[in-house]
């Protein structure tokens, strides 16, 4: 692994430093600071998805040809650790993580030159329209049917977990076509328009009283086929390669060192009895220890991916164990900041974590966002491919089992 840090990286880091403290309105720091899952605030992240885009900054993972930044891995690394710094609330990941680059690379030269710069701009708000009530791990059982009918397709079933269904205009979505072949031969990759008639979203309210997932259910929803990404019957090819972006895509551990700061510093506030500190507790002191030492190995890992990744490598089952390490130990982190909290973690003011809602938090301001991450994080192992779902993977590609 390569862990030379050359000159002009420091200077590349000074120039988005220089651009993040310029462009981050007070606003959108607030959002990115309460925001209790991977998503800040829509209406604020997709403002500042507009300020990133004019800079040319809002997806620099892209090739440069479509809007990307044209930046190395490791610039890429730095830009992506100077956000969190900064607080500046996460992008949707739909539609710039998943769809993009999954048109980048299966789209028709007119599907590209429609959806990508609408992507970019934040003109098109997508949703992933993939499990449904029978089909997660086992997503090929799927049984949303679209019926050939002259150029459209005729789309009865429903969705479940469809993340901001209820802010999209679009889904991504797979779909059956055909019932009589083995399932992940029947299988067709549709764009649909969230405000065609026949579709209804019911908001699903998760544990943290916050509601992000959606069940979408279709009635007679007619799409035309010329939404469809390669051809009928070979979604499932298009489903994996944009499965390869959606889990590929995350860096784990700089988020992770600065969460388990805060928690650091709330436990050397908390008095135990009056004369130590939580953090003087050896108990607690050599769990936060530990927790710093695996945040430290996944670093390492993370930078062995992107070496791989520079020196144009396939990282492999790497990225499997890193969404295993650092979904756990964002759960672990956020279980210590419930223990460091102590009672006061029952503060449950959900209104006070509402952007520009200006509302005086009643204790201290970490513990106002702190057990709704704690609820929200105990879904980390289980979208994006379920923890298990990912050592099955280890255990074949890895272990040879
Ligand atoms: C917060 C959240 C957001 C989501 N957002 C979206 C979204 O936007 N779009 C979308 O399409 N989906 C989304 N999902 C759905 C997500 O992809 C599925 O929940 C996930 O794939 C698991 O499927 P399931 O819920 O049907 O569980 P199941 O597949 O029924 O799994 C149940 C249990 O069995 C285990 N299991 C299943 N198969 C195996 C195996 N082969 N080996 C070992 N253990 C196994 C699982 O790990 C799990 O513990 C979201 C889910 C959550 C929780």
């Amino acid at each position: 692994m390569d862990l030379h840090v050359p000159a002009e990286e420091g200077t590349f880091r000074e120039e988005v430093r220089a651009f993040l403290a310029a462009s981050l309105t007070p606003e959108m720091r607030e959002a990115g600071r309460l925001a209790t899952s991977v998503f800040a605030e829509p209406a604020l992240a997709m403002a500042w998805q507009k300020i990133l885009h004019q800079r040319g900054w809002a997806a620099p993972h892209w090739p440069k040809e479509y809007g990307g930044a044209g930046w190395s891995v490791s610039q890429r690394a730095i830009f992506a650790e100077e956000l969190i710094r900064a607080e500046a609330p996460p992008l949707i990941p739909m539609g710039l993580l998943m769809c993009g680059p999954m048109l980048i690379g299966c789209g028709t030269p007119e599907q590209k030159a429609h959806y990508l710069p609408r992507i970019l701009n934040g003109e098109d708000f997508w949703c992933q329209g993939y499990s449904e009530p029978g089909a997660g791990s086992d997503l090929a059982s799927l049984q949303t049917f679209a019926a050939s009918d002259g150029d459209d397709y005729v789309i009865n079933g429903t969705k479940i977990w469809t993340t901001y269904a209820m802010h999209a205009n679009m889904m991504f979505a797979l779909v059956r076509t055909n019932r009589e072949v083995k399932p992940q031969a029947g299988i067709t990759f549709l764009l649909i328009d969230m405000n065609t008639p026949g579709i209804r979203i019911d908001p699903i309210v998760g544990l943290d009283e916050i509601p992000e997932q959606c069940q979408v259910f279709f009635d007679n929803v007619r799409v035309p086929k010329a939404n469809r990404i390669g051809a009928e019957n070979q979604g499932w090819t298009v489903a994996k390669y944009l499965l390869m972006f959606e889990r590929g895509g995350n860096e784990y551990a700089p988020a992770l060192g600065i969460q388990l700061e805060k928690v650091k510093q709330l436990a050397a506030r908390q008095s135990i009895d009056g004369t130590h500190n939580l953090m003087q507790d050896e108990i607690f002191r050599h769990k936060v220890a530990q927790t710093e030492i695996d945040v430290l190995a996944l670093k390492f890992t993370e930078n062995r991916i992107k070496s791989a990744l520079g020196a144009g490598k396939d990282p492999g089952a790497l990225s499997s164990m890193t969404k295993i390490l650092g979904t756990e130990l964002w759960q672990k982190i956020t279980e210590l900041a419930i223990e460091a909290l102590g009672t006061q973690a029952l503060i449950w003011q959900p209104e006070a974590i509402v952007p520009g809602a200006g509302i005086e938090p009643v204790g201290p301001e970490y513990a106002t966002t702190a057990m709704a991450r704690y609820l929200n994080t105990r879904a980390t192992s289980i979208y994006g491919g379920s923890n298990e779902v990912q050592r099955g993977i280890i255990a074949k590609l890895v272990l040879g089992l």
